[in-house]
This record gives C-alpha cells, structure tokens and sequence, in this order.
C-alpha cells in the first residue's frame, strides 16, 4: 500500500490528521497534508482509506 497525498488540492481542513493521527499530520507552514512513515504500513490500509473518503478535496490516494 501507497498513499498519495495531492497537496495541490489539499485545502488544509485537518480531518486526515484527525481520523488516522498515526498516518497524517499537517504541514507547520501552511497545513497542508504529511504522510508519515505509518503510511507505509499495509496494515494501515483500513485507517487510510477511512480517511480518504472523509477528504473533502479528495486529496488522499491510497494505491496498492
Ligand atoms: S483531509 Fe484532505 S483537505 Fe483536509 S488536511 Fe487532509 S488531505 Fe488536506
């Protein structure tokens, strides 16, 4: 599993960092989305597809 964060049409709402903190975070600067390490995890994928579906920029991609 891969996830893909399209920080061009992320719009900085939090929700990913709130739903899977182990996965997301967000950028100091601007609060667009971090992918962290966990992100990695395939066992992460549940968590990461949760979190997709409740992007309201569909900003997160998550790829096998
Ligand atoms: S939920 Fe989507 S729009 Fe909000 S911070 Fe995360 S990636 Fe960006």
């Amino acid at each position: 599993m891969k996830i893909v964060a399209h920080t061009d049409r992320c719009i900085s709402s939090g929700m990913c960092a709130l739903t899977a903190p182990e996965l997301f975070d967000q950028d100091e600067a601007d609060g667009r989305v971090v992918v962290l390490p966990g992100g990695r995890d395939p066992g992460a994928r549940a968590a990461a597809l949760h979190a997709a579906g409740l992007c309201p920029a569909q900003a997160i991609e998550v790829r096998e």
